[in-house]
């Protein structure tokens, strides 16, 4: 097939997610590696939002390639309730990464997937049907997942789920209110969400859901003592605390899994993206010793055709054991902490840049018209210019491919990034936000 038919089928034949169909300009893909990516007329792309925060390892890795093709060769598929190497030796090798508390894995097909079934356990075992999540948070499109997520992706699906409640994260930037320290806003945070659950009854709730650290509404990272407030009234009411990993988790932010960066144990982890960095599609549902007993003599009523697909299995396996053998956290705490200092430069040096968010490589720029007053480059939920669009295709044009929401751009890159290419790919970043300063605000 010539690239132009790719293209024109695409657009012809494809719902494209998220997107007016109209419209659409598809780059044609002929091969990847590393990093980058390349068209057929051989322009090179650098991948900095890691596709959709998923491709930590980048393109070609041969470890997980090779591991899907000895899998092919033994069988590519057998149900859920069949043993396979790949299944139980990935669930092992993740249940040792977590915290002693946890028990036992469910797999599903992504994070939306993965996240409705938490909830579904929590209610389970809880014997309670409400759920809080956040109103800045994005836990997947599907109806239940679409239903937790807070930002909006859900309005399609409204009116929605009876029990399914929101509250407000702690962005502290946008606050109305000044906090004189990271605890106090923590307090402040922890008040209302504990004044919250009261009102709604607490004997009635089943599960806070949170993203650990927010990611694609803004690399939203929690004050100090935030997460384990959240576990204290989780335990005072017997809540239990579900972590949405899907995009924080698998090294992005430093550690194994986001919440390792507070002190915190969650009673069930979700998680997708890296575990496989999308070379077969997988997710999954690591609950705690305490409900995996639970269900050995309540019936487990969740089920999936794929839960624990050989492939994604076999592929998420090697992913995984090669998150270690190549020392990807020191990766990405030495090239995060590059990434760091040239953001904290940008902010400083730039009157566009209102706030950076970093963590590892998970990373926000977010834009404003004026530092002093906050007012964002684009109104919340109307960038009817297409302003942001505008700078990503700005970007876009020098081969830096990422993404944006809101006012905000992403920098989220292969976590098998080198300084180097942190530094030559951010230049061009650094030329995008001078634009904005001398023509957009
Ligand atoms: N949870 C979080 C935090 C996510 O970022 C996403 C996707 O971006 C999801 C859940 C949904 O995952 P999926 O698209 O694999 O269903």
């Amino acid at each position: 097939m010539t690239p132009e038919k790719i293209v024109e089928n695409h657009k012809k034949y494809v719902l494209q997610s998220w997107s007016k169909q109209g419209n659409l300009n598809p780059i044609p893909i002929a091969k990847a590696e590393g990093i980058y990516f390349y068209d057929f007329d051989g322009n090179k792309y650098t991948d900095m939002s890691s596709q959709l925060v998923n491709l930590n390892l980048g393109y070609g890795n041969k470890a997980i390639g090779d591991a899907i093709k000895e899998q092919v060769d033994k069988f590519c598929f057998v149900g859920p309730s069949y043993a396979t190497e790949a299944k139980s030796t990935l669930a092992e090798m993740i249940i040792n990464l977590l915290p002693d508390s946890f028990g036992k894995v469910f797999f599903t097909n992504a994070g939306a997937d993965a996240n409705e079934n938490a909830v579904k356990i929590a209610r389970m075992f809880t014997g309670r049907n409400k759920v809080f999540s956040r109103y800045r948070s994005y836990h997947g499109s599907s109806f239940g997942a679409g239903n937790l997520t807070g930002e909006p992706r859900r309005y399609p699906l409204e009116p929605g789920i009876p029990g399914f409640v929101k509250f407000f994260d702690p962005y502290v930037y946008r606050e109305a209110v000044e906090f004189e320290s990271e605890e106090a806003a923590t307090k402040y945070y922890l008040t209302k969400l504990r004044e919250q659950i009261i009102y709604e009854g607490p004997d009635s709730v089943a599960a806070i859901v949170m993203e650990t650290i927010t990611g694609s509404n803004g690399v939203i990272i929690p004050p100090k003592g935030y997460l384990p407030g959240v576990r204290r009234i989780c335990d005072e009411f017997g809540i239990l605390m579900i972590c949405d990993e899907v995009m924080a988790g698998w090294c992005r932010t430093g550690k194994m899994f986001a919440f390792q960066n507070f002190d915190v144990v969650p009673d069930i982890v979700s998680f997708a993206k890296g575990v496989t960095c999308g070379y077969v599609p997988l997710g999954g549902v690591a609950v705690s010793q305490k409900i995996a007993d639970y269900f050995d003599d309540h019936l487990l009523s969740c089920g999936l055709t794929y839960s624990g697909h050989p492939l994604a299995c076999a592929a998420g396996v090697a992913c995984v054991n090669y998150y270690s053998e190549a020392n990807i956290l020191d990766n990405v705490n030495k090239v995060g902490k590059v990434l760091g200092e040239i953001l904290e430069e940008m902010k400083e040096k730039h009157p566009c840049v209102g706030d950076v968010r970093y963590i590892g490589l998970f990373s926000a720029i977010e834009l404003v018209k004026d530092k002093k007053t906050k007012e964002p480059l684009v109104p919340y939920g109307k960038d009817e210019k297409g302003i942001m669009g505008s700078l990503v295709g700005m970007l876009k044009k020098k081969k830096f491919m990422t993404y944006s929401h809101e006012n905000m751009l992403f920098v989220n890159p292969p976590l098998i990034i080198t300084e180097e290419q942190i530094r030559e790919e951010m230049v061009k970043m650094d030329e995008v936000l001078t634009y904005v300063d001398n023509e957009l605000i």
